[in-house]
């Protein structure tokens, strides 16, 4: 690969054919670092020809274990990059170069844990009398469009296109521009593992113009979503108008923590909660930024928690001191310090944080964590996704309260109950509307178990074994003699 970062369409590295390209910033400096193909309508384009051309080519004609083993020299592949690709993620996304490598690792795991399932995917057959043979193959998609965030650029892409590519698809990729260079150091993993010509596409470019030219296209038969909830609608639309199948929309989120456990019985939620402070500088969607207390321990909660985001060390991203580094563009900082702002005005007690760090280095996008007291359900920092390292904090009177509150709003994604009751747990698994539940800790978010979300927070499950399924048809074949 070039030094110049290009795009990867038809097995070749190019640029777009405008010739455009699109800064890239340094968020722990606010400086321009790079520069990325903008991509448009005619590069998606290319893409989806090559991807379909593929689909008759060698790629067709390989077995299933043969893709397996090409899955898993990827997943190799990444691995073996892992400095180089956690560089580019620090620089670009700010992610600290303590906590970068986990991404990569985490894009690795998605990988190798689909090329284990690529020879698994079964069909069924069924006994329709004699001399008749009735059976279902699951065929693969097609060409598979994946539409991917900045927030976990090599993780959410490997998560869609890993089970994709298992199930024989095609694919063509839309990263953020953000995050694209990270993302097409990647790709070059796919490519030395032998993944034929065509097969993977990825395309950089704006969403206005390449993620609404891909989604808007005729040949794709359906299309993965990650991002907001407001894009999510763009995409549904475009869709329709071609009846493209929508395979998974995993949109926004404004997660709850429900913490009923004594007031010397807190390290657990506490830590949690600190570490949603922290981890990704608050940016994901699975962050349990709004936090139901009961009142025998909220008084202690509320300040370890405190004291907890205080203790949190802010820094460059390049520092290998930091825990926390910055948010992940100006745009997003802009918003954390309005919604922050919005706290304050709707009158949230502030207990932590609640501006720019002392000492952040100039021109960075930093945010200090910020935990609000004694909020209401109404307040705009309960109910909107913040997408930062701000937490609300609310004191409930008994459990049901957590409940009913918890499960009030449009979003419906992940949730953690902290209790040593275990009716309580009973109760909430059965009461809570969220795809994906943890009760006394939270280390499940990925490769073995489904995630994903309802209502506004989406559709569709990525994760665990049946999610390689979606990237699959059912043919029936009925057949005498
Ligand atoms: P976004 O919606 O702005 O962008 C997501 C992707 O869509 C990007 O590649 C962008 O370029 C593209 N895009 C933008 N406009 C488009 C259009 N009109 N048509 C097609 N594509 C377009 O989201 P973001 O700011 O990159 O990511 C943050 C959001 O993603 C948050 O809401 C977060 O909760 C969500 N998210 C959800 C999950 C999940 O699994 N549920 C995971 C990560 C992020």
């Amino acid at each position: 690969m070039a030094d110049t970062i290009e795009m990867y369409i038809d097995g070749r590295w190019h640029g777009a054919e405008s010739g455009a390209r699109l800064p890239v910033f340094n968020p722990s400096t606010g400086e321009q670092c790079d520069t990325v193909p903008a991509g448009g309508a005619a590069d998606i384009d290319r893409a989806v020809v090559a991807a379909r051309r593929a689909l008759s080519g060698e790629w067709a004609g390989l077995k299933p274990a043969d893709r397996a083993r090409m899955l898993s020299a990827a997943a190799a592949g990444i691995r073996a990059r892992s400095e180089d690709l956690a560089a580019l993620l620090v620089e670009e996304n700010g992610k600290p170069v303590a906590h970068a490598p986990a991404e990569v690792e985490s894009a690795a795991r998605y990988t190798e844990y689909y090329a284990g399932l690529a020879d698994k995917i079964a069909g069924s057959a069924l006994d329709l009398g004699a001399e008749i043979v009735d059976f279902v193959r699951r065929e693969p998609l097609g060409v598979t469009a994946h539409i991917i965030p900045w927030n976990y650029p090599l993780d959410v892409f490997c998560r869609s296109v890993a089970p994709a590519l298992a199930a024989g698809n095609s694919c063509v990729v839309k990263p953020s521009p953000e995050t694209a260079r990270a993302t097409l150091a990647m790709v070059a993993a796919f490519e030395a593992a032998g993944i034929p010509v065509g097969v993977l596409n990825v395309v950089s470019g704006d969403g206005p113009t390449a993620g609404a030219a891909l989604s808007a296209h005729p040949d794709i038969d359906g299309i993965v979503f990650t991002g907001s909830a407001e894009t999510g609608k763009a995409v549904l639309r475009a869709a329709a108008e071609n009846i493209t199948p929508v395979i998974s929309l995993e949109l926004g989120s404004k997660c709850p923590s429900i913490v009923f456990r004594g007031p010397d019985d807190l390290d657990g939620p506490v830590g949690e909660a600190v570490g949603n402070l922290l981890w990704n500088c608050g940016q994901s969607c699975g962050q349990r930024s709004r936090v139901y207390v009961g009142r025998d321990s909220y008084d202690r909660y509320v300040q370890r928690l405190a004291e907890g985001a205080a203790g949190i060390r802010v820094g460059r991203a390049d520092d290998p001191g930091t825990v926390m580094g910055p948010l992940a563009s100006a745009a997003q900082h802009e918003k954390v310090l309005s919604m922050i702002e919005s706290g304050r005005k709707e009158g949230a007690r502030l207990v932590a944080g609640g501006g720019r760090p002392g000492g952040a280095p100039e021109g960075g996008y930093f945010v200090e964590p910020t935990v609000f007291a004694d909020c209401r359900q109404e307040m705009e920092i309960v109910r909107e996704e913040i997408f930062g390292p701000v937490l609300a904090v609310l004191p409930v009177d008994d459990f049901e309260e957590a409940l009913a509150l918890a499960n009030d709003s449009p979003y419906s994604l992940s949730a953690a109950v902290w209790t040593r009751d275990l009716a309580l747990a009973h109760r909430a698994i059965r009461a809570l509307d969220v795809g994906h539940l943890t009760i006394n800790g939270s280390d499940a978010f990925g490769f073995e178990v489904p995630f994903g979300g309802n209502r506004k927070s989406g559709f569709g499950r990525e994760g665990g074994p049946a999610a390689i399924l979606q990237y699959t048809k059912e043919k029936n074949v009925w057949m005498r003699g």
